[in-house]
């Protein structure tokens, strides 16, 4: 060990420092590493709240860049190193330190993985509703920092609607508590919703507090086939309107199906189009309500086939599917590029038609899938040549769609966020005003601008 990694290794232990060119390697990008790697100097991996802060006044003295690093599961470079330093991976943070029943809260360190967590608190019949697909590897101080979502949120919300205090590790390595283990809380400007999404522009988040709610004691999953995507896509808004609010409610194509149905036993029929994975919860009298109401949609909408699935393990093997529908169609595809626009429901028609468009005018495989339940849609681009003119199409691409989501109302990332892959569009979304202003911010919180440059704003180096 030399240079930074000899003297990250005094402050900290050898154990928590990895400088091996290969180590430095693996940590050189997120899932989007086919558009930019950046090489760190270390990787320190801090075992306590002490250890962060200890790195975080280092890297201030002498100005040394930090990115901060859950699972790398981000799907917008987010944690990829851009101007080299440190990477701070928070996985050695794992701890559950509280679950309280009574007063409905958790309290964890930051590299807790988000499975696990859901685990402990269902054990206890509590519920932590957010449920990103990369649930499987991906951090809760990831989710906080990404304001992570999944397809609960239709009815639950988002990571930000349960987060009730985090403890931060600011650039200059002070340590602050925001919020309240309360449900209430009004304390001069919220800091615990500004770090929420902020990712790692401002400080490490060491520490998460959350609200929790009580398990729901049903669940019931069905699949609604459809003649076209047009259709589909009609039905998403149609059924909220019409008084039921899924649990889930998740719009997939034929092709997805298609995939999906490698995990199924049966199988979904391949007659449709499009199709809609839906959970509904609650209650077993509010459960059945709801999917009495389901049906007659279903059948007003003259929907091909309508499967309730008969019981929750089967119920599983659905959405076990689901969560692998990703990395399965990385298998066969050798480039995946998840774009995360999200337009207002009643718009979802309107999305889908046009990308279908997209699609064949400029000639590239470009399926569509999500949430749908809450608008957010991920179209996606699969690629198996990598020629130039297909990279420029897939550029040309992303740029029509996120500027056809902010035409229909809609935002540049519902739960991705924006890490460097989506800053070139801030300006569409935010104007300069705004950005001037969050700038402002970052520099209120990260003076010298160590806090993953890069990212968001650009502040502190290139784009
Ligand atoms: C197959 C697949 C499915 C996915 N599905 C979803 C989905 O349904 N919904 C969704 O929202 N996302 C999804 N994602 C994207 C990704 O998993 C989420 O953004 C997740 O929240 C990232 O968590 P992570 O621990 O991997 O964070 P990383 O990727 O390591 O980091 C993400 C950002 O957070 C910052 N960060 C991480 N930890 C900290 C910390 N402790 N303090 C400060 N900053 C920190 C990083 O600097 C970076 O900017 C998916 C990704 C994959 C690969």
């Amino acid at each position: 060990m030399k240079g930074l990694a000899k003297d990250l290794g005094g402050l900290i232990g050898r154990q928590g420092v990895w400088s091996d060119p290969e180590d430095l390697y693996a940590y050189s990008t997120d899932m989007t590493h086919y558009l930019a790697r950046g090489m760190p100097e270390a990787v320190v991996l801090p075992a306590s709240t002490e250890e962060t802060a200890k790195v975080m006044q280092y890297a201030f003295k002498h100005e040394v860049a930090v990115t901060p690093r859950g699972a790398g599961s981000g799907l917008s470079g987010g944690c990829t190193p851009l101007h080299g330093g440190i990477v701070l991976d928070m996985k050695r943070m794992r701890r559950i330190l509280e679950i309280n029943p009574g007063n409905m809260t958790a309290g964890m360190e930051a590299g807790v993985v988000l499975r696990q967590f859901h685990n402990a608190v269902e054990r206890m019949g509590l519920f932590y509703p957010p449920d990103p697909q990369s649930q499987e590897v991906s951090t809760l101080g990831g989710n906080v920092a990404t304001r992570a979502g999944g397809p609960r949120g239709v009815k639950y919300g988002t990571t930000p609607n349960y987060v009730l205090g985090l403890e931060v590790v600011l650039p200059d390595g002070s340590i602050i508590h925001t919020g309240a283990s309360t449900v209430k809380y009004s304390v001069g400007y919220d800091l615990t919703h500004l770090m929420t999404g902020s990712e790692g522009t401002l400080g490490v988040i060491t520490r998460v507090t959350v609200r929790l709610l009580p398990l729901p004691p049903t669940r019931r999953t069905a699949v609604a086939v459809f003649a076209s995507l047009d259709e589909a896509a009609t039905m998403v808004a149609e059924i909220t309107v019409r008084g039921t609010v899924p649990a889930k409610l998740e719009f997939i194509t034929q092709g997805g199906i298609q995939i999906m149905n490698s995990f199924l036993d049966p199988v979904l029929p391949l007659t449709g189009e499009a199709y809609l994975l839906i959970e509904l919860d609650g209650t077993p009298a509010q459960v059945e309500e709801d999917a009495v109401r389901l049906e007659a949609l279903c059948k007003e909408m003259k929907v091909l086939e309508l499967r309730m699935v008969p019981d929750e393990k089967q119920a599983q093997t659905y959405w076990k599917a689901r969560i692998n529908l990703a990395p399965a169609i990385l298998s066969i595809f050798k480039r995946m590029i998840i774009e995360d626009v999200t337009v207002p429901r009643d718009r979802i028609p309107d999305f889908v038609r046009w990308l279908q468009n997209l699609s064949a005018s400029i000639g590239l495989v470009i399926g569509v899938g999500g949430h749908a339940g809450d608008g957010n849609m991920h179209p996606t681009i699969v690629l198996n040549d990598f020629s130039q003119e297909n990279e420029k199409k897939a550029r040309e691409a992303i740029e029509q769609i996120v500027k056809y989501g902010l035409s229909l109302g809609g935002t540049i990332s519902g739960e991705h966020g924006i890490g460097f892959h989506k800053a070139p569009f801030l300006l569409w979304e935010l104007g300069q005003t705004q950005i001037d202003l969050q700038r402002r911010i970052k520099q209120a919180f990260d003076p010298k601008g160590i806090m993953n440059p890069g990212k968001l704003w650009n502040y502190g180096g290139a784009a």
